[in-house]
């Protein structure tokens, strides 16, 4: 059995699905690993640390990764990447599923059998597969930083000789895997922080990385332990206290996002007019949607003074640390898909399998 790591192609992805200390732990489990060249070369991982962990290249006139048996990416394939795959592959990788549903048909039309990382269950067992996890940490770590960057502010508190700087105010809205990583690095740069989210079960994990609660007393938890997205009337409540808050800080970063819908709006365009120039706001949600009303997706513009940022993908800045992650997570999954002498061995019942196929049939792979 084979598992083929791609060259990402996507513009601007620098990260790789498999690292050669992971690839080591698939050969010695009788697995061939067969890695396009240059696939690590953007996250500082070049072929010879591939070869020396004993996985072969293969790409151009030695051979081609992408007719292995388990094919490994990290952005989604477009409809190039999907034509270079041969019927009967199994596919890992980021495939945004909900968000786009016309590439599970390609897939399927193509015979591959596909399991997206964004529909494992977020169960424990599965904790170490978890690829949204993994990539959201790098992603709450980098809009702290990006924050930072952009503030014309100090984070920190400073006594100095020249004067004493106050610590910077940053709310976080969305208090996930992202939220929680950018509270508590906004936290260790000095910044005084403040979280929020519509699950109240979050309170205590906001106070556990040293920020404040923002209660606004409106709660939304739907299937699964996500959030749901919020009436009408419950929008409309949420922007006005929202707005009411957010004038007092320095900084918001904002990373609300509900399965399969777009982002929803937490930011309006009058809370931007009620920010003091200088402030900054770090966007994640840009991808769908985005959640403040005046967010350029993947554009930094300015509004009277104040900068809305909206990075795309900031775990692809970090490529190393998120490509280990993200290794981490495809070969715990690969584990439950093939036995310990390196065989296909899928139970087409498994939890785990059922969520994350998203297309072809996993009774049919041997
Ligand atoms: P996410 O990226 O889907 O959303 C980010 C955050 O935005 C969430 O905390 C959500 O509650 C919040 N949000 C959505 N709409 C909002 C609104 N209108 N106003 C304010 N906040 C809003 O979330 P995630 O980080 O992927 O985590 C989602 C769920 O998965 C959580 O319940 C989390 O505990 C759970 N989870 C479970 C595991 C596991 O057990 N293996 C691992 C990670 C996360």
């Amino acid at each position: 059995l084979t598992v083929g790591v791609v060259a990402e192609t996507a513009p601007g992805e620098r990260r790789v699905a498999l690292v050669p200390k992971l690839a080591e732990r698939l050969v010695k489990r009788g697995v061939r690993v067969a890695v396009e060249p240059g696939a690590g070369s953007r996250a500082g991982l070049p072929d010879a640390l591939y070869t020396a962990a004993g996985a072969e290249l293969a790409g151009g006139e030695s051979g081609d990764a992408r007719r292995s048996d388990i094919v490994l990416t990290v952005a989604p394939p477009g409809e190039e990447d999907i034509e270079r795959l041969a019927a009967g592959t199994v596919l890992i990788g980021f495939l945004d599923p909900l968000g786009a549903p016309g590439r599970v048909e390609a897939l399927e039309r193509a015979g591959i059998t596909a399991f997206a990382v964004e529909s494992i269950p977020r169960i424990s067992r599965a904790q170490a597969m978890d690829a949204l996890s993994s990539q959201a940490n790098v992603s709450g770590y980098r809009a702290a930083l990006l924050a930072a960057q952009r503030s014309p502010r100090f984070f920190p508190m400073l006594t100095t000789a020249a004067g004493t700087v106050p610590p910077a105010t940053v709310l976080v809205l969305g208090a996930g895997v992202a939220g929680l990583q950018a509270l508590a690095t906004a936290k260790r740069l000095g910044a005084q922080a403040t979280g929020y989210d519509v699950r109240p079960e979050v309170a205590e994990q906001v106070r556990s990385v040293g920020a404040q609660w923002l209660d606004l007393g409106i709660e939304a938890i739907g299937d699964g332990g996500y959030a749901r997205e919020l009436t009408d009337d419950e929008r409309a409540e949420q922007q006005r206290r929202l707005t009411e808050a957010i004038g007092g800080f320095d900084v918001v970063i904002t990373t609300a996002l509900v399965p399969g819908r777009t982002a929803p709006t937490l930011v309006t365009a009058e809370a931007v007019r009620g920010m003091r120039p200088g402030s900054v706001i770090v966007d994640l949600a840009g991808a769908t949607g985005g959640n403040c009303e005046l967010t350029e997706p993947g554009e930094d513009v300015d509004h009277d003074g104040v900068t809305i940022s909206s990075p795309l993908n900031l775990p692809a800045g970090m490529p190393l640390h998120a490509s280990e992650l993200y290794a981490r997570n495809l070969v715990e999954l690969i584990e439950l898909l093939v036995d310990a002498e390196g065989r296909f061995a899928i139970d087409p019942a498994d939890e785990i399998v059922a969520g994350a196929c998203v297309a072809g049939r996993p009774e049919e792979v041997a």
